[in-house]
């Protein structure tokens, strides 16, 4: 074995996004966009170089995924508050510069939504830096457009907005280091969505000339100057990576079998339209989960617009169900005018279908577009955090109410299966009391109502652990239950893009599971090696 160089230095961070990637070391200059070189600028400037900054935004949101958008879009809504311009303006009046007026208002939000304890408002901070920064940019007439990195590249920096980010074109051969950030940051959220390998948090690490550097994103580790071995390492693990994606891209346009031959469904979930376009419709049996939140993001759409998009989903499926789920605002979904603020508990409260029936108008547009796009397609409605029996029955009188309108219009529609998430435990224990057409097992949710942990708390996540034999109970009683009346069974939360809990729902006896699409070539591998010795 080979001394390693004096000079190979390991620095361990947080895994931010999977990946590893060995290239040379391009520094990215933080702070010269957060500090104007200078005073600059009249107020004049600063109301143009605001509406600039949101024009810039708006162009970049016309380029990215949905949960890239809705990152931005926030950006865009808070550059248009009065909050933040007025009380520059006013400063600006009394004889301060643009650029000094900006940073002291955003600076006093930045350090409100630091210090807020709901996680929503800090992970907003660096959006409302990224705002700061762009205006700031604007006046001092810096270069604000994409990083241009070359092959191979490890950019380090202290840490990155959001927005440059996505309009930075990655390749297969970047990566990120970032001394500060955090693995909840929306740039992490958005580096996993691009698959950009991003490590965070390295701490104060230096580098004076050129350097080369391996970054690995699932360790969440950044070496620099690589000895020997540790090249070799990496070109070992990178070659064992490569070797997977390529297993699981041919295992994805495969059906799904387990070892002993036995069919599973899977189904996608999507959020938006725009995530079709990038997928094969090959690698699935059908979409088991529309969230329609973001359909709603910018108010709610009028019946024919919803039917619009529901119909274009169809188109895309073919045959194939497509499953919509009613609007599931609430809880971890908050939905400004529509959702009730100040609830103690969001979880609890007025969520999923019950903000529905307390928002009845709403709810009917939605209920009419749906009615109208089944008779388009195979289409199927899903609502969200049923409880009670009776409640199936008011959406049952709803859609009856529903179809009535629409006749009464000469309008064609159809009465598609109606089914329900299985989200609540009550609801899980008591499936045979639901008269439904088909059940979904939304186990992000049912997960946190069963262990008492929120989802959204990163302090009570290991007890959120699937593996928990009273959830696991729940799971058998649930399919069980399902399978008892021959009821169409399937889970669509977070676990079943899981490959490691595959065996877990397998076993509980689970046939159909519905995942974004991204997950489906390891989750059919997974299901091909399951049982153990199956297939000898
Ligand atoms: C779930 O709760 O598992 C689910 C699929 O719904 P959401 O994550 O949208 O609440
Ligand atoms: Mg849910």
């Amino acid at each position: 074995m080979n001394a390693p160089p004096a000079r190979a230095r390991l620095f361990a961070g947080q895994p931010a996004a999977p990946g590893l990637v060995l290239g040379r070391v391009v520094q990215l200059a933080n702070g010269a966009r957060t500090s104007a070189p200078g005073p600059a600028g009249s107020e004049r400037e600063l109301v143009q170089a605001v509406a600039e900054a949101a024009s810039q935004l708006r162009d970049l949101m016309t380029r990215c995924a949905a949960e890239a958008r809705k990152i931005l879009e926030f950006q865009v809504e808070f550059l248009s508050d009065p909050v933040l311009l007025e009380p520059a303006q006013e400063a600006i009046a009394t004889g301060t510069d643009a650029s000094t007026a900006w940073r002291a208002v955003i600076d006093v939000h930045i350090a409100d939504f630091e210090a807020s304890t709901d996680d929503y408002f800090r992970h907003r901070s660096g959006d409302l830096r990224d705002m700061r920064a762009r205006v700031l940019a604007l006046l001092a007439g810096d270069d604000i457009g994409p990083l241009r990195l070359p092959e191979r590249a490890i950019l380090l920096a202290d840490d990155l907005e959001p927005s440059r980010f996505l309009a930075t074109p990655w390749g297969t051969n970047h990566a990120i280091a970032l001394r500060g950030g955090s693995p909840t940051a929306h740039v992490a959220l958005l580096a996993r969505a691009r698959r950009v390998p991003m490590v965070v948090g390295v701490g104060d690490v230096a580098v004076h000339g050129e350097c080369t550097a391996i970054v690995d994103g699932s360790k969440g580790t950044l070496v620099l100057e690589p000895d020997e071995d540790q090249v070799a390492g990496f070109a070992r693990t990178r070659a064992r990576l490569a070797a997977t994606q390529i297993d699981e891209a041919a295992a994805a346009v495969r059906p799904a079998r387990t070892a002993s031959g036995e069919r599973v469904d899977v189904l996608l979930n999507i959020a938006s339209l725009g995530e079709l376009a990038a997928i094969d419709p090959a690698i699935c049996d059908g979409i088991g989960l529309v969230r329609t939140e973001l359909l709603f993001a910018q108010g709610p759409p009028d019946e024919e617009s919803q039917l619009a998009y529901y119909e274009r989903i169809l188109r895309w499926a073919g045959a194939r169900p497509v499953i919509v789920r009613t609007l599931d605002a609430g809880g971890d979904k908050p939905m400004p005018g529509v959702t009730i603020d100040g609830e103690g508990n969001p979880f609890l409260g007025v969520r999923g279908v019950r903000l529905s029936f307390a928002a009845p108008d709403l709810f009917k547009v939605q209920l009419r577009a749906l009615l109208r796009a089944a008779a388009a397609g195979n289409l199927r409605v899903l609502v969200p955090m049923i409880t009670a029996a009776e409640e199936v029955q008011r959406v049952r009188a709803l859609l009856a109410q529903a179809a009535a309108e629409l006749a009464a219009r000469g309008v064609p529609h159809a009465m598609p299966p109606l089914g329900i998430m299985i989200e609540v435990p009550a609801a899980a224990l008591a499936l045979d009391t639901f008269a439904v057409d088909f059940a979904s097992i939304g186990s992000n949710d049912l997960l946190q109502y069963t262990m008492a942990a929120a989802r959204d708390n990163p302090a009570v996540t290991p007890l959120t652990d699937p593996r928990h034999p009273g959830f696991v109970r729940l799971l058998q009683t649930i399919v069980q239950s399902a399978a008892a009346r021959t009821l169409p069974l399937s889970l669509c939360g977070d676990l079943a893009a899981q490959p490691e809990h595959i065996p877990l729902l397998l076993s509980a006896g689970l046939r159909t599971l519905s995942m974004p699409a991204a997950a489906v070539g390891a989750v059919k591998r997974a299901i091909a090696a399951w049982p153990a010795g199956g297939g000898d």
